[in-house]
């Protein structure tokens, strides 16, 4: 059985499977394109999956680096790709050797470091582009895109046979086209990221809107998070044709989530939502022990 019970999307042919409730766990996995974009606390489910793509260093969305390292090895995979922010590297370093020490065995691991503006090849056709958020120190999002070729239009006309005569000459005859297939935002606070068009394009979004009542304003900037105000906002500027909401918070009933989603967004926005905490598997029975202690943390 596995570890967690998780959320489950589908869109065309693409699966999204993950969890996200703020200062709890976030962890989202699309295993069509072999990305999990943060780790949470490694459910079973994501640990095939080769490339992690972390955003950032807080607890909920990074606790389980090491567990889902050591596990691939215990499994015989081969090892896990972890991308992070480049800040984040030594400290991750030093929890895997801690780790390493304590469970008395190495833990494999390829670690990549990024920064704003760089590109990871996750397969050939395939790559995320990594940009800045505003939420902790080197935070980024991820994009992953498909790169593709395009025919130049003087050469749409032409026959099989020419074209390979024309490749034989060495004519360059295509030209190269991005797909942004799904953006990743993490946490952060509003950022206007109509300014870079693969965001805009990004066939999915995956975006955070934690807090909704009007007096968890401050509590939004706090924390550097999106308050339905700002999500609003962003939304408007971007061209997705499915966007996830992630990160929402316990203060606020799903029900109410939903509500003011319907009554903030423009009609035609609503209708792209899709509410990722929404969609847990309705079999799943939550156990009744209810700790007395809830979580106010903010991360
Ligand atoms: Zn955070």
């Amino acid at each position: 059985m596995p570890s967690h019970n998780l959320a489950y999307v589908k869109i065309d042919e693409l699966e999204i499977i993950g969890y996200s409730v703020a200062a709890e766990e976030t962890v989202i996995a699309i295993p069509q394109l072999d990305v999990c974009f943060d780790v949470g606390k490694a459910p079973d489910q994501i640990i095939p999956i080769n490339n992690v793509l972390l955003t950032h260093g807080h607890m909920d969305h990074a606790a389980g680096i090491a567990y889902y390292l050591s596990h691939r090895h215990f499994c015989g995979q081969s090892p896990g790709t972890i991308l992070a922010p480049e800040n984040l590297l030594g400290p991750i370093r030093e929890i895997i050797s801690a780790w390493s020490r304590l469970d008395g065995n190495k833990i494999p691991a390829n670690l990549v470091g990024v920064k704003a503006g760089d590109e990871y090849q996750i397969k050939p056709n395939l790559f995320t582009r990594v940009f800045p958020t505003k939420h902790s120190r080197g935070s980024v999002g991820y994009s992953v895109i498909e790169k593709r070729k395009k025919i130049k239009p003087e050469y749409a006309e032409l026959t099989s046979v020419q074209i390979v005569e024309l490749k034989k000459q060495g004519v360059e005859i295509d030209t190269p086209l991005e797909i942004p297939i799904v953006t990743y935002l993490g946490d952060t606070q509003l950022v206007d990221f109509s300014q870079l068009k693969y965001i805009v394009e990004s066939k999915i979004l995956i975006a955070e809107c934690t807090f909704y009542e009007d007096e968890h304003t401050e509590r939004a900037d706090v924390g550097r998070h999106m308050h339905i105000s700002e999500f609003a906002n962003l939304v408007e500027k971007l061209n997705n044709e499915y966007i996830v909401v992630t990160h929402t918070t316990q203060r606020t009933p799903m029900r109410d989530v939903r509500r003011m989603l319907k009554e903030t967004l423009p009609a035609g926005i609503y209708k792209k939502i899709i509410l990722l905490m929404d969609k847990m598997p309705k079999r799943f029975h939550r156990p009744l022990y209810k700790p007395d202690v809830q979580c106010e943390g903010g991360n």
